[in-house]
């Protein structure tokens, strides 16, 4: 699988797997007494842990969607209870659903598309008002017209689409169509865990709707299951943030802490760092530097030999090589050498690009697109009787590095190794 493909599949992974244990749990006829006591609790401590999470954190967007979940289960819950209690529905059981399954996903889609401003205080303000307004409008509209109300959600407006499975009112099937298109869209546009989640919540919710009534658990199962999807994303995105480095995608400073902590009695550790990047940041500008970063990056990271590549910071990668000895890790570290000295650079600058097409297809007929290059240098050291610590290995890389420098850039050097060894090695080879 591609590392493109891998990076979509486990955006969805987390949520496709409590969607689906949902559904499952949902279709049985029977939970045992821990799953249901389990669900029964599940949607409360969901709301009242991530939302504060989310409240003090600043994520409106995900404590808003935990609201109207949250709400939804609660209408329906007491629908659910009488129905289960006293063997028949109450009366105004179908108005409260109509209204649910039209305002769910509703407020669903819309909170879920809508993205955060920088201010907070006025962005809770505007979602709380939303809800509050058209919350107040419907409640009012139940309250003084049922009757109404009832009709006008009940009404089938395109006889020829009432078909046999569909059993919300019409009007929510293009609610939810349309937050489906929007969510994937989004989801398409900015690729990230949460939005993944948000986009296949709003399928459990369209599955656990007509259930509500039908299978016993799926209300309790599924809000259980949808809430835990965004809290699970919040979690997803948290952990990112701290581990992962946003511009190149490598695992960032404090992964490769927790990695070295980790590491067993022989490992190797190399130091990266690009050529003469403050002059090519210079000449460039810091986009293209940007860009050379993230090329550094995914050349790194196709190390082979078990290695596993870490952006140290700033233009500086490290390499770890649990189990191996230098001249194991030489060659891998080499071939990637080589394939960073080899790869031409398309530049992409902004300030360079045509503004129509036209403009860009003269342009690309006449001169040649600028083709930019950079190498790295590398410095080698394995964990040995001097060096017992990985910060000990670590600096004594870095001393490699230094040598690497010295010796001209764009080679490698190990530590305590002849000056040029691996140079004169290069040249020979
Ligand atoms: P040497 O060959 O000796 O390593 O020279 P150098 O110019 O690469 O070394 P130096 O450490 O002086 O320069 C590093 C530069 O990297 C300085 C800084 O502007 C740039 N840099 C650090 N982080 C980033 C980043 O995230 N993006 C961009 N574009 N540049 C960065
Ligand atoms: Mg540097
Ligand atoms: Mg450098």
């Amino acid at each position: 699988m591609s590392r493109f493909a891998a990076v979509r599949f486990s955006h969805f992974l987390p949520s496709l797997l409590l969607l689906g244990g949902g559904m499952l749990l949902a279709s049985l006829s029977a939970l045992s007494e821990f799953f249901t006591s389990l669900f029964n609790v599940l949607p409360t401590l969901l709301l009242l842990l991530g939302g504060a999470f989310c409240l003090v954190y600043g994520r409106q967007r995900e404590l808003f969607l935990l609201l109207v979940l949250y709400s939804g289960y609660f209408l329906l819950d007491i629908q659910v209870d009488h129905f289960r209690e006293k063997a028949q529905v109450r009366a105004d059981a179908a108005l409260v659903f109509h209204l649910c399954s039209l305002l769910l996903p509703l407020f669903y889609g819309l909170y879920a598309a809508w993205q955060e401003r920088t201010h907070l205080l006025q962005d809770l303000v505007a979602r709380a008002a939303v809800l509050l307004a058209v919350g107040a409008v419907a409640l009012g509209l139940a309250r003084r017209f049922p009757e109404a109300l009832l009709q006008w959600l009940a009404q089938v407006r395109w006889p020829a689409l009432q078909l046999e499975g569909l059993s919300l009112v019409q009007l929510a099937y293009p609610v939810f169509l349309l937050g489906f298109v929007l969510l994937l869209v989004q989801y398409l546009r900015a690729p990230r865990p949460l939005h993944a989640a948000q986009l296949l919540g709003l399928c459990g919710l369209l599955w656990m709707l007509p259930q509500t009534f039908i299978l016993p658990h799926a209300l309790h199962v599924m809000s259980s299951q949808i809430m835990l999807m965004l809290v699970v994303a919040v979690a997803h995105e948290a952990y990112q943030m701290a581990f992962r480095d946003e511009l190149t995608g490598l695992p960032g400073r404090r992964a490769l802490n927790e990695r070295l902590q980790r590491l067993g009695r022989n490992y190797v550790i190399a130091m990266a760092d690009v050529d003469h990047f403050k002059k090519f940041n210079d000449s460039h500008g810091h986009d293209v530097g940007d860009q050379v970063l993230r090329l550094v990056a995914s050349q790194l990271r196709k190390i082979g030999g078990g290695g596993k590549a870490y952006r140290y910071g700033g233009e500086e990668f490290t390499l770890v090589f649990p189990g191996k000895s230098v001249e194991e890790c030489i060659p891998h570290l080499e071939q990637v050498r080589e394939a960073i000295e080899h790869y031409r650079l398309q530049l992409r600058d902004k300030q360079q690009r045509p503004r129509d097409d036209k403009q860009g297809r003269q342009r690309r007929a006449g001169a040649a697109a600028t083709q930019v290059s950079v190498t790295i240098s590398m410095g080698v050291a394995e964990r040995s009787a001097e060096h017992g610590s990985p910060e000990q290995v670590i600096k004594a890389a870095d001393q490699a590095l230094y040598g690497a420098k010295s010796a001209g850039r764009n080679c490698i050097r190990s530590h305590g190794q002849r000056r040029g060894a691996v140079k004169l090695a290069r040249a020979r080879g």
